[in-house]
């Protein structure tokens, strides 16, 4: 089974968001829980928590099929420790915002070491944050993004998150979501189906489909290897058609959210129609 669906928007109250789903088609869906360029947030009121279960019961949507993604601002792997103290609460807020709301997936970009510490010692760092994390929080599965590898963005190799996932405790706990387009963007081709194999098993070599648990469908504007994030409406940037047709079809890609960031949400209901057509 494919669970395809976007990233809806969540404004008016997270309860809105598997409305907004329902409304484009989608059997899947992102949301952030809270606004995503702040730090702080109000908690979630009862009411809001008992309106968004309801919604989601009432279209569909269990909490396999909805993947909450957090706040641009977190970086885990900080280097500075006033820093990282202030990420590490706030990605547990974001963790038990995800519990209230009965989820059990939370997406997240790895960190970035500012150029001010090595690779490892921040990839160390981001596996120490998902420890403490998972400590003072349950059910919630830590899902690590892959990303395009802009700026000090680590978490661009399948090496990076297979790093991390080596240090984190509580494996059952800890899983990767595939972002197509900084996929692409990092160096991984997915123009052809020969491509594609090659991506997918180096993939399965390095990580383990064992840990993907969700996925982002975005074209591409920029190019192959340019750790250039940005995003384009399938089939109209430099990946094209054909990556999206092979993960319609692979099973080793079922059951897990599969999420467009398209840049076009008028095209969303369009696009998840074709991307259901190849299932
Ligand atoms: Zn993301
Ligand atoms: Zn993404």
């Amino acid at each position: 089974m494919k669970y395809i669906g976007a990233h809806v928007s969540a404004s008016g109250g997270v309860d809105n968001a598997p409305i907004n789903a329902n409304q484009i088609g989608a059997t899947a869906f992102a949301l952030f829980t809270k606004n995503q360029r702040q730090w702080q947030a109000k908690p979630l009121e009862r009411a809001t928590i008992d309106k968004f279960k309801l919604n989601c019961e009432k279209y569909g949507y269990s909490s396999k099929q909805i993947l909450p993604h957090d706040s641009y601002l977190i970086n885990l792997g900080h280097p500075e420790s006033e820093q990282l103290e202030k990420s590490r609460a706030a990605f547990l807020d974001e963790m038990q915002r995800c519990e209230q709301l009965g989820l059990t997936l939370l997406n997240f970009h790895p960190g970035s070491d500012l150029r001010q510490i090595s690779v490892d010692n921040c990839l160390a760092r981001i596996a120490e944050s998902i420890n403490i994390t998972l400590d003072k929080s349950k059910n919630v599965v830590a899902v690590i993004e892959n990303t395009a590898g802009q700026g000090s963005n680590l978490g661009y190799k399948f090496e990076h998150l297979a790093q991390i996932i080596h240090q984190v405790e509580d494996k059952s706990r800890v899983g990767v979501c595939i972002d197509t387009c900084h996929a692409f963007a990092a160096g991984y081709d997915l123009r052809t189906v020969k491509a594609c194999d090659e991506t997918f098993d180096e993939f399965d070599k390095i990580v383990g489909f064992k840990y993907l648990r969700g996925m982002h469908l975005n074209d591409a504007k920029s190019e192959l290897a340019s750790h250039v994030d940005r995003h384009n409406s399938l089939g109209k940037g430099n990946i094209g058609k054909i990556a999206f047709e092979y993960i319609m079809q692979d099973p080793r890609i079922d059951e897990i959210p599969l999420i467009l960031e398209t840049i076009d949400p008028d095209i969303w209901a369009e696009e998840i129609a074709w991307l259901k057509s190849f299932t």
